[in-house]
């Protein structure tokens, strides 16, 4: 239905381009100045992978619009369901009257998240939002207050999500005070761990084990809540063990476990859900991001018994579950499965994780980890030969490559990892362009 935009970078001015700057001058007097920008381009549309800005410059897009836009920024079947339900009606509000899509949408949930028990689905808008409510659902399932996250966690803006997210710049500075109960174990967290893997895993699930049962006593926890592989606190992948035994240990003292998904979801991982890479069964997982190919809709999926221990009026919000956006989820999850997404972001790993080993291997020790999972990739950056975070050097190699129209992503609780989030749709070809500026990038470092 759309004509497909040339498939390949186009730098037709500097970038940001005149008119980009016109309209960021513009923006910077009637947008409040705590939205961050990490490129400053206006876009105008967006085909696959390719960012087409109002200058007209081709940028690919190795972001996803922050692991959204995983079947692209407008996939046919999601442009296509979207329009036809637009048409139809916009809103009703599911605790008003009923639409088919919302339960749609729950079944498709119920049927793709890990395990074959009985599920139950609520949906929301917003990622933070669906975490929030995880843990309304788990307190009022155990009747217990305690929440266990994480290190170098990301679980959202809101109140609870802020003070359950682990970096204090920019998501908690001047936030405070932050809701009560939320305790904070270690990640095992193998780049920054003295020790080969398996004692890293042990490591973290000892301490984790301690928290609990000396700080908290294991009664009060409701939940221990944690990204299967972390996203905003840096791609950091858990030491294999580590999630397994977190698991074993909650079910035997009555506490739930929570997989955040909302990065890692949606066949992201080279997985449909991340936790299947380690056989994780959780009780309840929260979505969002790639759930609605761009639209704004959040999920919590878990065991039927737990799920329905909230009484009807409980959960809702006024737009949770927007049809508009059940359509999209309908076209977006249609998508990936159609299409074969899942394989797809395995063999973008298979292809990008040797070129990201090789920038290593000339990195000059400047690249100190290269890790993640199909196609959710990323390059820790370090002073030399050290494991000493080197955050100027990320923001060095992340402007290059915005200057030459690729779009790459800073994250990390040290602000010195570089991530890879290309649309799992991306060609072969736009994906080895972007590594090869990439590498140039990395090359100029020295
Ligand atoms: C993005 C993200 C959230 C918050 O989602 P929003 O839609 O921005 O509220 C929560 N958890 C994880 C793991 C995320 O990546």
């Amino acid at each position: 239905m759309t004509t497909m935009t040339d498939q390949a970078r186009l730098l037709k001015t500097a970038i940001p381009g005149p008119r980009s700057v016109a309209l960021h001058e513009a923006r910077a007097q009637q947008v409040a100045r705590g939205f961050g920008i990490t490129m400053p381009v206006f876009v105008d549309h967006a085909d696959g992978a390719l960012l087409v800005d109002v200058d007209g410059n081709r940028i690919i897009d190795m972001g996803s619009g922050i692991a959204v836009t995983s079947v692209g920024a407008a996939a046919p079947q999601v442009v296509e369901r979207i329009a036809e339900q637009a048409a139809k009606f916009t809103h009703t509000c599911f605790m008003v009257t009923e639409y088919e899509g919302f339960t749609e949408v729950a079944a498709a949930l119920n049927r793709l998240t890990p395990g074959d028990h009985e599920k139950r689905t609520a949906l929301f808008s917003t990622g933070a939002e669906a975490v929030e409510n995880a843990v309304k659902i788990a307190r009022a399932a155990t009747g217990r207050p305690a929440i266990v996250v994480l290190d170098h966690a990301y679980h959202g803006r809101t109140l609870m999500t802020m003070t359950m997210t682990a970096k204090n710049v920019p998501y908690k500075e001047g936030f405070g005070p932050y809701a009560p109960e939320v305790y904070r174990a270690p990640m095992a967290y193998p780049f920054r761990y003295d020790g080969d893997e398996k004692a890293c895993a042990a490591d973290a699930l000892a301490k984790l084990k301690d928290l609990v049962l000396t700080q908290i006593g294991a009664h009060n926890v409701a939940a221990i809540v944690a990204e299967p592989i972390q996203g905003e606190g840096g791609f950091v992948v858990p030491a294999e063990g580590f999630l397994p035994g977190v698991v074993e240990f909650a079910r035997e003292h009555g506490i739930l476990f929570v997989a955040d998904e909302i990065q890692t979801g949606f066949a992201r991982t080279g997985r449909m859900f991340a936790c299947e890479h380690e056989g994780i069964v959780p009780d309840l997982i929260t979505t969002a991001k790639a759930l609605a190919g761009g639209m704004p809709l959040a999920a919590v999926t878990g065991r039927a018994d737990v799920m329905d221990a909230v009484a009807p009026g409980g959960l809702g919000g006024t737009y949770a579950g927007n049809p508009v956006a059940c359509a999209a989820a309908l076209g977006a999850i249609e998508t990936i499965e159609d299409d074969g997404l899942v394989a797809r972001a395995a063999e973008i790993e298979r292809l990008v994780k040797p070129r990201l080993e090789a920038m290593r291997a000339e990195s000059g020790g400047r690249i100190g980890d290269v890790r993640g999972r199909g196609a959710m990739l990323a390059i820790e950056l370090v002073e030399p030969g050290t494991t000493n975070p080197a955050p100027q050097y990320a923001q060095e190699v992340a402007a290059h490559c915005h200057r030459e129209g690729v779009l790459v992503l800073v994250c990390g609780t040290y602000g010195n990892v570089i991530r890879l989030l290309p649309p799992l749709v991306i060609s072969d070809a736009l994906l080895e362009d972007a590594l090869d500026v990439l590498a140039t990038a990395v090359r100029s470092l020295a």
